[in-house]
C-alpha cells in the first residue's frame, strides 16, 4: 500500500534526522515534523482517508501514520521506546494522527465548497449531495468519500447557510480604485490628521463623514456605521462566530457607510473613518480571500454611486481604535449593540465565511486533542503544561533528561527493573526502589546537591510537580541532575 510505503520512508528519514541532529532543539524538530513531514505524509488525505471510519483501511492508515509520528515525537524529546504513544503525545503536545487527518480533510472539504459553480469540484459536490439525500431512502453500498463527509459532518457542509463562493478574481487587472484612501504610519499621525481633517470638513455642507466599526461580543458579530453629519446609525448583525468574524464585520461596516451616503441625496463627498487597516488593505487589492463577497458588495455600491453621480468623491481614512476619537468610540458601541441585539437594518446576501468555518474546525481539533490529553493522562499529574511551554527553552540534552524524568522512563533502577533489564530495583543507598521521587527528593547519596537545590527553589517547592512542571524550577532541577552525575553518561536506549 502506497501510504504505508510513504509513511515508512518518512519514519526512516526522521530517525536519520534524530541521529544527525543531536544538537537540534525541541522546537526545531517539532516544526520540522509539523511543517514538512506531516503535510507530506498526509498529502491529499481527502482522497484516501475517511475520518472517524472504523473500517480497516482507515484504521490501517492511522496506524501507519502513527508509527511515523511516534518516531518524530521520540526525536523531539529523546525518550525511551517504552514510553507510550499517548505519553509522547501529551509531552510534546502533538495532535493525534486521527485528529490531524480529520482537521486537514475538513479544511479541504471547506475549500471545495467555496469553489465557483462552474468548477468541476462543485459538480462533484452537488452530485454527492444528491446521492447522499437519495441514500436516506435507498441505501447505497459504496458511498463516495464526499458523500461520507456530507453525512458525517453536516455542520461543515452547510445545508442551511451556504458557504461563501471565492472566485479567482473579482476585479480585472486594469482595475482602478473607485475611491481614494489614506493610511498613516503611526497612531499619532493619524490622530493629528483626523483632527485637522474634521475641523476643515466642518464647513463643507456637501460632505458626509461616517465612522465604521465591526465587533464581536458574546460570540455574536455585529457591524455599524455612524454619521455625525446626518446623525444616522445603521446596524448589521452578521450572525454568530461560526458564520462570521470581526474582519468581515469591518468590511460590512464600510458597506453600511456607502448605504448612508446613498441615502443622503444632497451630498457629493464621503469620508469614511475606518479603524481596520486589514479591511482597508483588502479593499485596495481585492484578492482570493475569505470575505471576498463583501468586498465585491462594497465595490458594487461604490460603482453604483459613481454611476449615478460621477462627480462624487469617496475617501477612506484609517483612524486608530480605542484612542478616544469620539466618532470611532460611538461606532464601536453601536457595532456591539448590533451584535448583542441582533439588529439588521439592511439587506445583504448572507454567507457563512470560509475563515469562520476554518476557525471552527481548528477549535474542534484543539478541543478534541486536549480532551484526549486529559482523559488519558498516563504520566503523573503536574498541571497542564507540556510541549513548547516546558521544552521550548531547553537544550536538547536538557530536554531529554527532563522528558525521561517526567515520564519515569529513565535510567533509574526501578524503571530498568520494571522492563526486565536489571534484577534489582533498589538504589545504591540501600533504599528498596530507586524511583524518580526517591532520586530527586530522598536519596541520601545526593544530600549536598539537594541542599543546594532547596536553597534555590525554597522548601515548599521541593515537590515533583514543581521541579518537573514549572519552568522556574526546571533549570535548578537540571543543575541538580548534573551535579549528582547519576545519568553520566546519558544512558542509551536499552534493547
Ligand atoms: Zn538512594
Amino acid at each position: 500500500m502506497q501510504l504505508v510505503k510513504r509513511g515508512t520512508q518518512f519514519a526512516l528519514a526522521m530517525s536519520g534526522i534524530a541521529k544527525a541532529t543531536w544538537g537540534t532543539t525541541f522546537q526545531h524538530v517539532k516544526r520540522l515534523y509539523t511543517a514538512v513531514v506531516r503535510p507530506r505524509t498526509q498529502y491529499a488525505a481527502i482522497v484516501w482517508h475517511r475520518p472517524g471510519d472504523n473500517s480497516s483501511p482507515a484504521q490501517t492508515q492511522i496506524k501507519a501514520l502513527t508509527t511515523v509520528q511516534r518516531q518524530a515525537m521520540k526525536t523531539m524529546i529523546g525518550t525511551f521506546r517504552t514510553a507510550s504513544t499517548q505519553t509522547l503525545q501529551n509531552e510534546t503536545q502533538t495532535t493525534p494522527v486521527h485528529l490531524s487527518l480529520e482537521n486537514q480533510i475538513l479544511k479541504s472539504f471547506t475549500r471545495m465548497q467555496t469553489a465557483p459553480p462552474t468548477h468541476p469540484i462543485s459538480r462533484w459536490l452537488n452530485r454527492a449531495r444528491q446521492c447522499q439525500a437519495a441514500s436516506a431512502t435507498l441505501p447505497t453500498t459504496f458511498p463516495s468519500n464526499l458523500e461520507y463527509l456530507i453525512k458525517r459532518y453536516p455542520q461543515y457542509s452547510n445545508p442551511d447557510t451556504p458557504i461563501e463562493i471565492i472566485r479567482p478574481h473579482i476585479v480585472p487587472p486594469w482595475w482602478e480604485k473607485p475611491f481614494s484612501i489614506h493610511i498613516d504610519d503611526s497612531k499619532e499621525e493619524a490622530i493629528k490628521r483626523h483632527q485637522e481633517k474634521t475641523a476643515q470638513d466642518a464647513t463643507n455642507t456637501s460632505l458626509i463623514s461616517v465612522y465604521t466599526d465591526g465587533s464581536e461580543i458574546e460570540n455574536e458579530v455585529g457591524a455599524a456605521a455612524y454619521s455625525p453629519s446626518t446623525s444616522t446609525i445603521v446596524h448589521y448583525h452578521l450572525g454568530n462566530g461560526k458564520y462570521a468574524n470581526v474582519f468581515a464585520a469591518e468590511l460590512v461596516a464600510i458597506k453600511l457607510a456607502m448605504t448612508i451616503f446613498d441615502r443622503s441625496p444632497n451630498h457629493d463627498a464621503l469620508t469614511a473613518y475606518v479603524d481596520s487597516q486589514s479591511a482597508l488593505r483588502a479593499l485596495c487589492a481585492p484578492g482570493r480571500q475569505s470575505g471576498q463577497y463583501i468586498l465585491a458588495e462594497i465595490l458594487a455600491a461604490m460603482e453604483g454611486i459613481r454611476g449615478t453621480s460621477p462627480t462624487s468623491t469617496l475617501q477612506l481614512e484609517w483612524v486608530p481604535s480605542h484612542m478616544g476619537i469620539q466618532g470611532n468610540e460611538a461606532a464601536d458601541a453601536e457595532a456591539k449593540k448590533a451584535a448583542r441585539d441582533k439588529l439588521r437594518h439592511m439587506q445583504l446576501p448572507l454567507h457563512k465565511l470560509k475563515a469562520a468555518q476554518v476557525t471552527e474546525i481548528n477549535r474542534h481539533t484543539t478541543q478534541s486533542s486536549r480532551a484526549q490529553w486529559i482523559a488519558r493522562r498516563t504520566s503523573m499529574p503536574r498541571g497542564n503544561k507540556a510541549g513548547i511551554q516546558i521544552y521550548g527553552e531547553l537544550t536538547r540534552k536538557q530536554a531529554t533528561t527532563l522528558a525521561r524524568l517526567r515520564t519515569g522512563h529513565c535510567g533509574l533502577n526501578s524503571y530498568l527493573h520494571r522492563f526486565n533489564i536489571i534484577e534489582d530495583p533498589a538504589c545504591d543507598c540501600g533504599h528498596k526502589f530507586e524511583t524518580v521521587q526517591h532520586y530527586l527528593l530522598d536519596c541520601k547519596n545526593y544530600k549536598a546537591p539537594r541542599d543546594k537545590l532547596r536553597m534555590k527553589v525554597g522548601c515548599r517547592n521541593m515537590r515533583l510537580q514543581k521541579l518537573l512542571g514549572s519552568t522556574r524550577y526546571i533549570k535548578h532541577m537540571l543543575q541538580y541532575v548534573e551535579e549528582t552525575g547519576r545519568f553520566n553518561p546519558q544512558p542509551e536506549e536499552h534493547r
